[in-house]
């Protein structure tokens, strides 16, 4: 990365110049943190009282058996507190927060899984925290709407555009400019202008060095291969980082295919042809948009995939063909999930669940001495909504209604 935040032609801070004063403060104190090893151990302490680090790396007995090729280990981010690798970001920045004084706290969210880790952080903080989602998204993602209410966090739908996380987005940018003084903007994954990528990849990073120390341990050498899905890409550049610096690792990103990279219904930006260089929400990188720039409605069965961009930091691996890059359709993904819960008794998140799907195509053409690691960003039981209504079960149709009337009475 060079000294304005690029990562070779990527990246960037293409801030308004009303935010220049506060990046600059958060550039700062974001540079003394990373030299201070007494804010990264306090980072650790936190994420082991209060979270579940470090996570276990779980060797997936059945599943490499029943597939005959390489030894499957799954990263299981979803034993994280809230059921994802996201409370690894959130909680740094929390301790980002408290050191530079602020005492409010605002984020965005589309499937509502970064605003409720948000809303924890606040919550144990005790910041005040506005969490910006799509009128669109506050209709789809209810529960989580709800917990985070209840936690304490304002909630306020976004009726601009698409109402959907872009425009939460912007909405947040928007916020933050008139709020500076008391404010921090908690961006949820490694995009946005520069700080953002760099900083929330540092905190992210300790899954692959966790998963590093725990593969050497368990199986006596390196991967063949690390897995991970990728929406805005942190859990993934989490889990890759570490491992960027062992040449023989291959690392592959799986990117939202949809019902297809030919039906044009996807997600899918640095495995498809559909993306091209950009500049929007602050950062230059492959934007999923039209001829005019236009940004293109996205489509995913896993909500947290459902983006137009991706990582500044992920594009430049990309572009120096260090990070392989694949799409899982909706439907691949759905098998994924079915064989992981019957095999091996874990709910991957259907996001999670892109990354499986590649994985279990690849792992019976290596050899049984070879490992790979398959990064599981969170857990599925926010999905049954969606699982119960693609799996079509019946009973679950029922018992919807049934609560629907029950309520209604
Ligand atoms: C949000 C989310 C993702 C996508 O975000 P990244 O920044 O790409 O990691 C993936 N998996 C789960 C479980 C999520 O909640």
């Amino acid at each position: 990365m060079n000294k304005k935040g690029f990562f070779g032609n990527w990246g960037g801070a293409y801030i308004p110049e009303i935010l220049f004063q506060t990046f600059q403060e958060l550039n700062h104190e974001f540079e003394v943190c990373k030299k201070d090893s007494s804010f990264w151990q306090e980072y650790i302490d936190l994420m082991s009282t209060y979270s579940c680090r470090p996570t276990p790396l779980t060797h997936a007995t059945n599943l490499s058996r029943y597939f005959g090729g390489a030894q499957i280990y799954i990263k299981r981010e979803d034993l994280n507190h809230t059921g994802a690798h996201k409370a690894n970001n959130v909680m740094g920045q929390g301790l980002l927060i408290k050191r530079m004084g602020k005492k409010r706290v605002i984020a965005e969210t589309g499937a509502g899984q970064h605003g409720m880790a948000t809303a924890t952080m606040a919550a144990k903080f005790g910041f005040d925290c506005t969490i910006y989602m799509g009128e669109e998204d506050v209709l789809r993602q209810r529960p989580n709407v709800f917990w985070m209410e209840k936690m304490g966090a304002t909630v306020i739908p976004v009726t601009d555009g698409s109402r959907t996380l872009k425009d939460a987005i912007n909405e947040a940018f928007r916020d933050w400019v008139t709020n500076v003084d008391n404010t921090h903007y908690a961006l949820g994954t490694v995009c946005g202008p520069h700080p953002f990528p760099e900083m929330v990849a540092w905190f992210q990073s300790i899954i692959g060095m966790e998963a590093h120390e725990q593969i050497l341990k368990q199986h006596g050498r390196m991967p063949a291969r690390v897995y991970a899905c990728v929406g805005g890409g942190s859990n993934a550049i989490g889990v890759f980082k570490r491992f960027i610096e062992e040449p023989d690792v291959e690392l592959i990103g799986v990117e939202a295919g949809g019902h297809g990279l030919e039906t044009g219904e996807h997600a899918a930006r640095l495995c498809g042809t559909g993306a091209s260089p950009g500049v929007a929400q602050g950062y230059k990188t492959m934007f999923l948009q039209d001829d005019d720039g236009q940004m293109l409605n996205t489509h995913s069965v896993a909500a947290g995939l459902d983006y137009v961009g991706v990582s500044p930091i992920l594009t430049d691996l990309w572009e120096q063909g260090r990070v392989r890059f694949e799409a899982a359709t909706d439907k691949e993904v759905m098998a994924a999930l079915d064989l992981t819960m019957k095999k091996e008794g874990l709910i991957p998140a259907l996001e999670s669940s892109h990354a499986f799907v590649q994985a279990f195509k690849e792992a019976p053409l290596l050899s049984g001495d070879d490992a790979i690691i398959i990064n599981m960003s969170g857990r599925g039981d926010k999905d049954i909504f969606t699982i119960a209504h693609a799996f079509n079960d019946p009973s679950w149709k029922e018992f919807i209604i049934d609560r629907a009337r029950e309520y209604s009475r």
